[in-house]
């Protein structure tokens, strides 16, 4: 892997399909609308204002998809980045459930749009399989009743079904989304930018928008080459809003993640990764991974709170892949790179008007695929058909994401969960080894060879005070538990 690579999202730009170079503006311009930022949510937006008949206008600082659009992990799943608990606990459980409706119509645009447009090379692949490494079965089971209960179409696997589809014995049981897909991202994006145009949008490259004065009724937008009036402004710039616009930026934390592509691992590959549809086995922004051009693994994770080079987590990630499949032996790495996601401090995306005529379209955080094409069509009908729906998420303001603080506090959460959840994981193992070796003995005593198949899964509660005794241990020694191995070096 060349070092220029680490910089350039390796995998999808060596797979991306043909897209012609927009030129620079450098004509002043009158539009109704002119949209800041070509990712999936200025692009989703200037879509579906063109489709209904309004010109649009779109500037880009760099190129159709550079950022996070254009780098990220490719699942479109149904979820917002905050959880279900925290959103009844905040906006109740009707308004829940309408903006659950509403992700689900943003999982379902993606899938239409692709299939309406034949967008090339965006190959989706259904489902989305969410483990856990803990021995939770119950937990499992509760989660997929209150998400039926607010409209998900989801399912529990037992942790059977997950080890058949992943043989790996650090997983036990699974939610399974059989809606959701995941995509070539970058191709997704150079499809929608194309469909827009083809309604009538122009998309200007190399055109960063250098000050906006959003007083009066037509708004002005001051690019180097030239000036863009318009009668509404959408922001969907992310993180780099904060250039445009510090105050507005500022309510944004910026998460860098990396993702990794590998050599071609042949036949072997699809004989470990069982399932076809994008896999996640953590809560964090770690191990989420897919099988990618036929016989490649795709591996993310490793989040950080500034834009580490990504060679620093080169190892980790490859430590990653062998601790949870090491039947695959030694993987080589074709493509790593980085990608920064903007998450506000609710994780909840920001969306609406901030002030007459002038909308914002960010926060899309690590749920972004479905939520940029959700938000992109809601505010594209609020600006054209003054459709008041974008005003549900009016209960998630814009607050500042602590600046700095904000951010040592993101990675110290981040790195104090992960020596706990191995100690969960590690401790849900050892009730697994226990319970298996207590059956055993059971079955010896009674005659039996082996203990009947199904009380060798994990099911029920440790033996009293087993697990007691194996945390405070864990915790006395303060490392890994027993079963799992050292953490990887970074
Ligand atoms: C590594 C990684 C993995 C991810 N994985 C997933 C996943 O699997 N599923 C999922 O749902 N989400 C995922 N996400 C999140 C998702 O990618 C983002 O939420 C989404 O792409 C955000 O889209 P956006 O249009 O808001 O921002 P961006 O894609 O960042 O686009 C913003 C654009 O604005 C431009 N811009 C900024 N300032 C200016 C200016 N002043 N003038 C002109 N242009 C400007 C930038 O150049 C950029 O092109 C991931 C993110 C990362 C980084």
């Amino acid at each position: 892997m060349s070092e220029g690579e680490s910089t350039a999202a390796g995998w999808y730009e060596a797979t991306r399909v043909a897209s012609p170079e927009r030129p620079r503006l450098n004509f002043d311009l009158d539009v109704d609308v002119c949209v800041i930022g070509a990712g999936l949510a200025g692009l989703t937006v200037a879509r579906e204002v063109a489709r209904r008949g309004w010109s649009v206008a779109v500037l880009e600082a760099k190129r159709v998809a550079n950022a996070a659009s254009g780098r990220n992990t490719g699942f479109v799943l149904p979820g917002f980045q905050e959880t279900i608990d925290s959103m009844v606990e905040r906006i109740g459980l009707d308004h829940t459930k309408q903006l659950w409706a509403l992700l689900e119509q943003g999982l379902d645009y993606v899938r239409r749009t692709i299939a309406d447009t034949g967008m090339p090379g965006v190959d989706p692949v259904p489902g989305w399989l969410h483990i856990s490494q803990t021995d939770n079965g119950g937990e499992i089971r509760s989660e997929v009743e209150r998400l039926r209960w607010i409209g998900a179409n989801v399912e529990a696997w037992s942790t059977e079904r997950v080890r058949e589809a992943l043989p790996n014995k650090r997983y036990f049981g699974a939610l399974h989304f059989p809606g959701a897909i995941h995509i070539h991202p970058l191709n997704y994006a150079l499809g929608l930018a194309a469909d827009a145009e083809k309604f009538g949008a122009r998309i200007f490259e190399d055109t960063p928008a250098i000050a906006v004065d959003p007083a009066g009724i037509r708004k002005r937008i001051d690019t180097p080459g030239a000036r863009v009036r318009a009668g509404h402004v959408v922001l969907a710039c992310n993180i780099q809003l904060g250039d445009l616009m510090p105050r507005l930026g500022a309510t944004l934390l910026p998460i860098t993640t990396f993702v990794l592509v590998t050599e071609p691992i042949g036949p072997l590959l699809q004989e470990v990764v069982r399932y076809r549809g994008a896999v996640s086995d953590t809560n964090r922004a770690d191990n989420h991974y897919r099988i990618v051009g036929g016989d490649r693994l795709q591996w993310s994770g490793r989040m950080r709170a500034w834009q580490a080079d990504p060679r620093w987590v080169r190892r980790g990630l490859v430590a990653d892949i062998r601790r949870n499949f090491p039947d695959l032996g030694k993987v080589e790495v074709a493509h790593l790179w980085r990608g920064t996601l903007g998450r506000a401090i609710h994780r909840m995306p920001q969306i609406g008007e901030i002030e007459r005529g002038l909308w914002v379209a960010s926060g899309f955080g690590g749920h972004g695929l479905n939520t940029t094409a959700m938000g992109g069509e809601l505010i594209a009908r609020g600006i054209v058909e003054a459709d008041p729906t974008w005003r549900m998420f009016a209960p998630y303001e814009l607050v500042w994401a602590g600046g700095m603080l904000g951010r040592v506090l993101a990675q110290g959460i981040y790195w104090g969960t992960r020596p706990i959840e191995r100690i969960e994981q590690g401790l849900s193992r050892y009730r697994e080894r226990s319970r298996t070796r207590k059956q055993v003995r059971l079955a010896a005593r009674n005659g039996h060879d082996r203990p009947p198949a199904e009380t060798t899964l994990p099911s029920g509660e440790p033996p009293e005070g087993i697990l007691e005794r194996r945390l405070l241990r864990a915790l006395r020694r303060k490392s890994e538990p027993p079963a799992a191995p050292p953490a990887a070096p970074e």
